[in-house]
């Protein structure tokens, strides 16, 4: 019989950033017991790395006049290129609102409408007296009204720890230096995780009425990411490895537009939005030849691949580590670049050693966010198995499609976090909690044998390290902004072959207690396996749609690809298994997104 800590809760909450947090605090003010495990402590969760901003139609600011939650659904649908479910956006507009306003009133020091008038990229704007006080917005792209709500440019920090402060006040269990490592399940229903304490490497084992994963994006399988290093999309693939859990469009990458050259550390789209401009070698300002209506504020997709196609004219910068373009936000003037954009400054001094008040900051796409993730029903609901939810970035609850607008994610946690916490909890009171425990000894069995046989293969076996390395290059220069059959091909076939060594790893060091080769060692079949799935996904998708640009298949192809990818993993299959599920529209028609060279749909 395994020997292990056991802990028994009504909800259980995998992930402690954004989303998971207020999940939790939307079961536990219902009267549910909740324990939330997380790698870190709380408050270091990506969501606190946000600068920019979080979206709802407040419409408070002079230039977000006459916004609405219509508005914001239109944006949001265009933006994913029509590939997201347009019930899910529809709700999520209609509730951001409400968000952003509890959240002020919990404490987040939102920036606010200062009365009078200003020039902005030409124009002059004057804010009415009378809104002076009320929540202010900024520009973000892909947006017709300015409605992306902010705190300097630390919008997810002072949320995050905002939220966090109401998690300890409501007294909610958190074992932070916790990694699930599976789930507990019997191919119906879910009733929690096993895990690993990471202090001690001992096992634990979580049981619940309802589990929940909340544990952000992959962004750390390509390496040059502007992701924390605990994004490697843990959740994603415990979910996938139960055979019965698909992922939604894993396809489904995003590159930001303004990835600081060579530290990969975001600057935020605030900066365009406030009004700095991309300049090329010649210092020329190129986004308006390419975008004439939205100019550096078209949807993300859009600018990231303007920038490339650019650099492949020779238009690019060279520098040791590749070509890359300028971002001049010097006529901002030192005081906003000081105030209103200060964290980006102090990256740029502290990590390039330049300052934006008088030099031109180095730039360049890359990966941000993912759209993809464990595929959910509207109320957050895992396809697959019960007692399973899932939201915020490691779902595809899919409110972003093929694109994800800039300011929607963070609303998308704390939106989720209300509705799904909501969901989650109902399940809960309803739900009863059975399970065996020859299957909770089953399940640690297995994790315990994963980990003896990784420490007796020692140094006989593969490094970890360097299959991840292959698969950061494989997929970096495969599977990024321009993608086509051939090198797609050679992706999958790469990772095919770095999924089979994956399964003859060995520990270089001992694998004792703390041992982050141990950690790594244990991610690393989960983490290809996602590679696998977005790499065969964008192979077999046949059109460009949003972030997936196929030169091959430039066009949106709404006849055939109007569809959601979801990619399953079979128990004991050496490659995933593709199906397809139509996407809902329920109210706004296929059209053309007003930017962007592949919005015009295909004829077929
Ligand atoms: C640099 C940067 C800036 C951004 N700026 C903006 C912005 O301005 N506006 C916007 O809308 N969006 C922004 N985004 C996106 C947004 O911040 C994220 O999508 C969002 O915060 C994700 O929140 P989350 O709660 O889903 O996950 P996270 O905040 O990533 O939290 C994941 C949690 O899961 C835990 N976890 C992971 N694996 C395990 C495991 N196996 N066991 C236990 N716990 C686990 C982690 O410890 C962590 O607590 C930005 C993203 C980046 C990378």
């Amino acid at each position: 019989m395994s020997q292990y800590d056991l802990f028994t809760t009504d909800v259980l909450i995998v992930g402690a950033g954004l989303a998971g947090e207020r999940a939790a605090i939307e079961a536990a003010s219902q009267g549910l017991q909740v324990m939330m495990l997380s790698l870190v402590p709380p408050r270091r969760s990506h969501s606190s790395a946000a600068q920019g901003g979080m979206q709802a139609s407040l419409g408070n600011s002079a230039m977000g006049k006459g916004d609405n939650t219509d508005v914001h659904f239109a944006d949001t649908v265009k933006g994913s290129d029509w590939g997201c479910d347009q019930d899910v956006a529809r709700l999520f507009a209609e509730t951001a609102p409400i968000a952003v306003r509890q959240m002020a009133a919990w404490g987040v020091p939102w920036n606010r409408v200062v009365a009078g008038s200003r020039v902005y990229d030409g124009q002059e704007i004057h804010e009415d007296p009378e809104k002076e006080g009320l929540i202010t917005a900024r520009n973000f792209g892909g947006t017709a009204k300015w409605r992306t709500c902010y705190t300097a440019d630390g919008t997810g920090h002072s949320l995050l720890y905002t939220m966090d402060s109401v998690v300890l006040k409501l007294g909610i269990t958190v074992h932070d230096r916790t990694e699930a490592l599976s789930l507990i399940h019997d191919g119906t229903t879910c009733s929690g995780v096993v895990a690993r304490c990471l202090r001690t490497g001992k096992l634990r084992v979580y049981t619940a009425r309802s589990t929940v994963i909340a544990t952000g994006g992959y962004g750390r399988l390509y390496g040059a990411s502007t992701n924390a290093i605990i994004n490697e999309g843990n959740g994603m693939f415990i979910a996938l490895d139960t055979g019965v859990i698909p992922l939604g469009n894993m396809e489904a990458v995003q590159f930001h537009p303004t990835g600081i050259v060579p530290s990969w550390i975001l600057i935020t789209e605030g900066a365009r939005g406030d009004g700095g401009y991309l300049l090329d070698k010649n210092h020329y300002r190129f986004m308006p030849d390419y975008e004439p209506k939205k100019k550096e504020l078209a949807s993300r997709d859009v600018v990231s691949r303007r920038i490339m196609q650019h650099i492949r004219q020779g238009y690019g910068v060279d520098s040791p580590y590749g070509a890359h373009v300028w971002l001049d936000i010097r006529h901002l003037g030192a005081k906003h670049i000081n105030t209103n954009l200060r964290e980006i400054a102090n990256i740029s001094r502290n990590f390039t050693g330049i300052d934006p008040v008088h030099d031109l900051i180095p730039v360049r796409p890359t990966q941000h966010y993912s759209m993809g993730g464990i595929r959910t029903n509207i109320d957050g609901m895992a396809y697959g198995l019960n007692g399973l939810f899932a939201l915020g970035e490691a779902a595809c609850w899919d409110m972003h499609g093929f694109n994800r607008l800039g300011g929607n994610s963070l609303a998308e946690t704390v939106v989720a976090g209300m509705i799904i916490g909501d969901k989650i909890a109902k399940y809960s009171k309803e739900a009863s909690l059975q399970v065996s425990s020859k299957l909770v000894d089953d399940h640690v069995g297995i994790q315990r044998e994963r980990i003896q046989t990784l420490i007796s293969r020692g140094k006989r076996g593969e490094s970890v390290y360097e299959l991840r390395r292959n698969m950061e290059q494989v997929l970096s220069e495969n599977v990024g902004i321009f993608r086509t059959e051939e090198a797609l091909q050679q992706a999958v076939n790469s990772l095919h072959e770095l999924h089979q060594r994956a399964a003859h790893v060995g520990l270089y060091g001992g694998g004792q207690g703390a041992d982050p080769e141990l950690a790594s060692a244990l991610r690393i079949q989960g983490m290809l396996k996602l590679a696998y799935c977005i790499a065969a996904g964008a192979l077999a998708r046949k059109e460009s749609r949003g972030s997936h640009y196929r030169e091959d298949y430039p066009k949106r192809d709404d006849v055939n690809w109007l569809k959601r990818t979801l990619a399953y993993w079979p128990m004991e299959a050496d490659q995933p298994t593709l199906q397809y599920e139509d996407v809902k529209i329920t109210e706004l028609p296929p059209g053309d997104r007003g930017y962007g060279e592949a919005s015009i749909p295909s004829k077929g």
